[in-house]
């Protein structure tokens, strides 16, 4: 029936990697980028949309969905896929970043955190066990092992402790995990800045044999250099024949640098929550639609972007619907913007494959460089 989980890893070029993974739901080929679909929705997109723009795997909140409107009721209603109505895979994380950063009243302890609900203060509990039952529920294609992000900036014993428990969380997680053909669970890599601290966490993942790894605890506010550094010394560790998944990254920048590291999946909220603040990422870097340069500019926002935002509309028109605060301009500037992180992956995809990732990489740098566009319109008030 289904394929069973699987990473085929097919070519390097330095230390970037081109890749595939099959699943249950579908194959999907790496560098990738995963839209946020937080609440059974990639905000703004219909799920056709998101297919459109060549996405093959979004993610979901375990935290958000178990609260509203409930993982019982998901699986009631044929799981995720049947009621997002995106049959591609999934991926959930474990709920526990949300916990930290929105709920409120936290307690947490060896068992798990307890904490309440922010839309209702109603009493919850999340544990190792009671997260990967919740993902199994939410027929999560990827389940995320349960962990404490360490905050950051946090000293050595800090980060080794918070590590240790995440890792005692882990070995609970992956006796929790139901194994099914086609589905898969990821271990996260903690230890915060601390090479030493990393190397300890993936020697613990990797005797749970988990079906791919995740890189946590970064894009927390470390920056960008030290963030890479981390990689450095993380990566070279990791397993090479499974996935590697750096969550919650990033800028288009950080994503060319951490492929070209080793990483091969990305999630963030940014292309989306730009999108609904006027903010675009082009070719030749970041553009706020919402400035009054763009009013009389016939222009599309990216010439070379092939997503409708760019084919049917000017930038005076989407300058105009932010300013006017209509909904088809965060839902326009959504779709361009995850139009573009899903072209900078494909990109990436395509220069590995034939061995040009450092033009690819040079003609990128190029381009944000240059910035955005600053030349007299076509028409209009000149100057
Ligand atoms: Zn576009």
């Amino acid at each position: 029936m289904s394929a069973s989980f699987s990473f085929t890893l097919e070519k390097t070029d330095g230390g970037a990697r081109l890749g595939r993974i099959t699943t249950a739901h579908g194959e999907i080929q790496t560098p990738v980028f995963m839209p946020v679909g937080t609440a059974a929705t990639v905000k703004g997109m219909h799920p056709e949309s998101v297919a459109a723009t060549g996405a093959k795997i979004v993610l979901g909140n375990t935290y958000h969905l178990m609260l509203r409107p409930g993982a019982d009721r998901i699986e009631r209603l044929g799981g995720l896929h049947r009621f997002m109505n995106w049959p591609g895979p999934i991926l959930t994380d474990s709920g526990g970043f949300q916990v930290m950063s929105l709920a409120k009243l936290r307690k947490l302890t060896e068992d798990g955190v307890t904490f309440q609900s922010h839309i209702d203060g109603s009493r919850h509990t999340l544990t190792p066990e009671s997260s990967t039952e919740i993902q199994r529920k939410l027929d999560a294609t990827i389940t995320m092992a349960f962990d404490e992000c360490t905050p950051f900036p946090v000293d050595r014993k800090g980060a080794a402790e918070s590590m240790r428990l995440s890792m005692r969380w882990a070995v609970r997680s992956r006796e929790a995990f139901v194994a099914r053909p086609g589905y898969g669970q990821f271990g996260i890599v903690q230890g915060s800045v601390f090479p030493d601290l990393r190397a300890e966490s993936i020697e613990a993942l990797t005797k749970l044999d988990f079906e791919g790894y995740a890189v946590g605890g970064l894009a927390v506010g470390e920056g960008q250099e030290l963030m890479f550094k981390t990689l450095d010394t993380t990566t070279p560790l990791m397993p090479v024949h499974k996935p590697r998944y750096l969550m919650g990254v990033g800028k288009p920048s950080d994503i060319v640098g951490a492929v070209l590291r080793g990483i091969d999946m990305f999630d963030c909220v940014m292309p989306t929550r730009s999108g609904r603040t006027a903010q675009a990422f082009t070719r030749r870097g970041t553009v706020n639609l919402r400035n009054a340069r763009h009013m009389d500019d016939p222009r599309p926002l990216d010439e070379h972007c092939t997503c409708p935002a760019c084919r049917n509309y000017s930038r005076a028109y989407l300058h105009h619907l932010v300013r006017a605060e209509e909904m088809l301009g965060p839902m326009l500037l959504t779709w361009h913007n995850i139009q573009y992180y899903q072209d900078l992956t494909a990109g990436l995809r395509d220069a590995i494959a034939n061995g040009t990732t450092q033009q690819f990489v040079a003609d990128f740098e190029a381009g944000q460089a240059l910035g955005d566009l600053e030349e007299v319109p076509v028409y209009g008030l000149g100057k």
